[in-house]
């Protein structure tokens, strides 16, 4: 028998799955989740919801789960203070499928996505499968965004998708209206999508702006946001995008049918019902992350102002070095971002100060932080 070779495409021959390796550590500080678990009253309300639904799961979900929809714009108007209809929000299996439905329609072959790096890691794989072009250019030594080249490049390349994260990870750093203003403005010129990747919007400090505010002037905006960071349930897969309806409707030509269960719509729809208790935990970890980023500044290492729920602390001779000492005490971060940083997501205040101690053991701190 000859052996079988599976006919991959040439282009993803050489790729290999995307992500970290799973290491096990007592203290996970590196996916940016959300340290509590689900709160009992929560787990209990998701427990019966989907019991009570069981029996019907015979059949195919809602496939354009409308109440879900209908209900994350009633949590806008709570969270962020800004009124959309269930028609200007699409939900999928976490922001990964929205942006991935965002590939499927607006890039493809011939089109540009641009981002501006270092951001999230994964646009370029949903580039890649949607045969785009990926196009980044390099943020300024703070990680805020060259406006003016940004301006410059899209008006040059004419990308069809430009990615814009507020605030961006890995480096926490939010975009403030007037930059993403002149973006959008470059964009609508030739007729681009611009992206706000909201993910960590919920741990934005006071006076920092969300991108909804700017949805009425621009129907090129689409911003995403999800149940995987500040809701603590990024088990649950959970993305969604608000928009316009034109911006929405295309994402619904790409969607799988019936691509969002039953038990996700009805989990998200609970999860949405609680959002008080899961309040009162963001903003201890936004108290926790203000407090962390202060100690690492006194301690001599330099620190990304954060909006998100991390920080990108460095600059370290050897990151490497110093990752593995943590780990070896218990605790796991991430080694990302440009050479010599290293991001730490803010975890319980427990597991913060073991962070705190672990690093202060740590070897290879001490040179360029002067310490
Ligand atoms: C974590 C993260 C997301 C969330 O992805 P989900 O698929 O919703 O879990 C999206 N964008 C960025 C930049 C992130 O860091």
């Amino acid at each position: 028998m000859t052996a079988f070779v599976p006919p991959i495409r040439a282009d993803l021959a050489l790729e290999v799955p995307y992500g970290a390796p799973q290491v096990f550590a007592p203290v996970l500080l590196n996916v940016n989740e959300n340290p509590f678990d689900v709160p009992a009253e929560l787990a209990q309300a998701i427990g019966a919801a989907v019991a009570a639904i069981a029996p019907n799961l015979n059949r195919y979900p809602d496939r354009e789960a409308i109440k879900l929809r209908a209900e994350l714009a009633v949590y806008l108007e709570c969270e962020s203070e800004i009124t959309v209809t269930g028609n200007q929000i699409w939900a999928a299996n976490g922001s990964n499928e929205i942006m991935h439905q965002l590939f499927l329609a607006f890039g493809g072959p011939g089109r540009i996505a641009m981002s501006f790096d270092p951001t999230y890691s994964m646009y370029p794989e949903y580039a890649r499968d949607t045969f785009t072009e990926y196009r980044t250019f390099p943020r300024l030594e703070d990680f805020s965004i060259d406006v003016p080249s940004a301006v410059a490049a899209i008006a040059r390349e004419k990308p069809t998708i430009v990615l814009l994260t507020s605030p961006n990870n890995p480096t926490g750093t939010a975009l403030p209206l007037t930059q993403m203003i002149a973006i959008l403005e470059a964009g609508l010129e030739i007729n681009a999508v611009v992206v706000v990747d909201e993910a960590y919007i919920e741990f934005r400090r006071s006076g920092t702006s969300t991108a909804l505010e700017l949805l009425g002037k621009f129907p090129n905006l689409l911003v995403t946001r999800t149940m995987s960071k500040a809701f603590g349930l990024a088990g649950v897969r959970l993305g969604y995008a608000i928009a316009s309806e034109q911006l929405i409707d295309a994402l619904r030509i790409v969607r799988l049918p019936y691509h969002l269960s039953t038990v996700t719509q009805v989990v998200a729809k609970t999860a949405l019902k609680h959002w008080g208790v899961l309040q009162a935990e963001v903003s201890i970890l936004r108290t926790e992350r203000d407090e962390l980023s202060s100690w690492l500044i006194e301690q001599g290492f330099t620190v990304a102002q954060s909006d998100a729920n991390f920080l990108l602390f460095g600059k370290f001779a050897d990151r490497a070095v110093v990752w593995q000492s943590l780990l070896d005490q218990g605790v796991l971060i991430r080694q990302t971002g440009p050479q010599g940083w290293l991001r730490v997501t803010i975890g319980t205040p427990q597991e913060n100060d073991r962070f705190r101690a672990a690093l202060l053991l740590a070897p290879g701190t001490e040179q360029e932080a002067g310490r």
